[in-house]
């Protein structure tokens, strides 16, 4: 029998028609649920008392959701968060490295059409995010979604539009589920050493996207005039940056001063390779650090989790580029 705790945080799947659009609806998920019932699992609800569209996510949120697994950690086989699609990726990167040594399954799901509509994608999403919550051997936080089970610190939201919402472009799936849930076990990552939960705490971490045009020497000015504890700059293909002097001012400036300034690619697949191009030397030689196949959010993620922890900045850049929760490639 495994026993499970649902923690339902809002979004879509929960939301009924206002005259300003979609919008939660209090007590009516938690009652749905009823209907997945079945042998050899039960589950506890708690609806949170402010169901958000997740685009409204907040620290605050990520540290309330944190202390609310970890104080229920002994007492649930495994944990379902039902959340909005908009920033589920952000939360399950928020929780893999929040959630240290985790040794049971926490299964975030959403949907992009709610419950109650006659073709929403819930049911599945919740039926397989149920049973991959039963899983013993499933020491990860993941995303269940349109029939995948996806590493949640590799996950990314991919699409707006059709019921495949998510993706993790650099990973395998976890599982697949069909008509038989085929799970691949040989992905799966093994809890080893005390539980701990980690919560993220403030941090001034920003990004930028670099565009062709002035927009690098802008960034290189405002990291050398607003230096940030962290900073994602998202470069081109693996990891190249135009050799502009006040942008490789900017990071050499920020990062003398402490900001851990990570280089990611803008790219869906792939990673930053120092050295593949002669152009990703420059920001490299600056103090950016190679972020890899990193997705944005488990950066954000991993800065947080490392940030919270008061670690000096050298120890904070190494950990960075290291592969924790199985976030970045390693080859
Ligand atoms: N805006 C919604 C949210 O993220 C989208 C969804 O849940 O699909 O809360």
């Amino acid at each position: 029998m495994s026993k499970l705790l649902i923690l339902y945080t809002g979004g879509t799947i929960g939301m009924a028609p206002t005259p300003a659009g979609l919008a939660p609806l209090p007590g009516y998920l938690p009652a749905q649920l009823q209907r997945l019932a079945r042998d050899g699992v039960s589950w506890d609800v708690v609806e949170y008392p402010q169901l958000i569209d997740s685009s409204a996510i907040t620290l605050a949120d990520w540290q309330k959701l944190v202390a609310d697994l970890a104080a229920a950690y002994d007492r649930y086989d495994g944990f379902v968060v039902i959340h909005g699609t908009d920033t589920m990726a952000y939360t399950a990167s928020v929780l893999a490295f929040a959630l240290e040594n985790l040794a049971k399954p926490v299964i975030v799901t959403g949907s992009q059409l709610p419950l109650g509509h006659p073709r929403s994608d819930g049911w599945g999403n919740l039926a397989d995010a149920i049973e991959a919550a039963c899983q013993p051997d499933l020491h990860e936080v993941a995303i269940a979604f349109n029939r995948l089970l996806l590493r949640g610190c590799r996950a990314r939201k991919v699409d707006a539009a059709s019921f495949a919402g998510f993706d993790s472009p650099n990973a395998a799936p976890l599982a697949r589920f069909g008509i038989q849930a085929a799970w691949d076990k040989a992905q799966w990552r093994r809890g080893s050493g005390a539980f701990r939960a980690v919560a993220p705490q403030p941090a001034r971490i920003r990004s930028g996207l670099l565009l062709p045009g002035s927009m690098a020497a802008e960034f290189g000015q405002w990291l050398a005039a607003d230096t940030p504890q962290a900073a994602i700059l998202l470069s081109y293909g693996n990891g190249n940056a135009p050799a502009d002097a006040a942008l490789l001012d900017g990071v050499r400036q920020a990062s003398a001063r402490g900001c851990v300034v990570v280089n990611l690619t803008q790219c869906v697949h792939g990673a930053v390779e120092v050295g593949a191009y002669a152009a990703s030397q420059p920001l490299a030689q600056a103090g950016a650090v190679a972020g890899a196949d990193m997705t944005p959010e488990a950066a954000n993620a991993k800065l947080l989790y490392l940030l919270a922890q008061g670690l000096d900045v050298a120890a904070v850049r190494a950990a960075v580029a290291r592969d924790l929760r199985g976030e970045l490639s390693v080859h």
